[in-house]
């Protein structure tokens, strides 16, 4: 019988699938990602952001900066194109832009309060 997770062992197993994705060739690293995604859904966890920036979305290659995938800003979002199945994944930076201005704002209000 197949030894059953926890969630927090889950967690740690998918940290090491993709680490382990990292290290092997094209197809073994999709290998990896997919199956890192299945037990990542059997838990019902959410991969946090960095992990999910790391595959693409459409064949679960995994992204090799610079050898398996471009990065281009368009229109408010990062686009990330496949090299190997040429789709596009994108993620707006509008809402870390705006929260961004808003932090930046706040400060410099303060800074004219005490200054005053
Ligand atoms: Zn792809």
């Amino acid at each position: 019988m197949k030894k059953q997770h926890t969630a927090p062992e889950a967690k740690h197993q998918i940290a090491n699938y993709f680490a382990q994705a990292a290290r092997e060739d094209h197809a073994t690293s999709a290998r990896l990602v997919a199956k890192a995604r299945t037990l990542a859904m059997k838990h019902r966890l959410k991969l946090p952001k960095e992990l999910k920036r790391q595959y693409c979305n459409h064949c679960y290659a995994h992204f090799v900066p610079g050898k398996t995938y471009r990065v281009r800003t368009h229109e408010g979002m990062v686009v990330y194109t496949c090299f190997t199945c040429g789709a596009c994944t994108r993620f707006s930076y509008k809402k870390q832009q705006q929260k961004k201005r808003k932090e930046k704002a706040t400060k410099s209000s303060l800074l004219i309060r005490t200054q005053a």
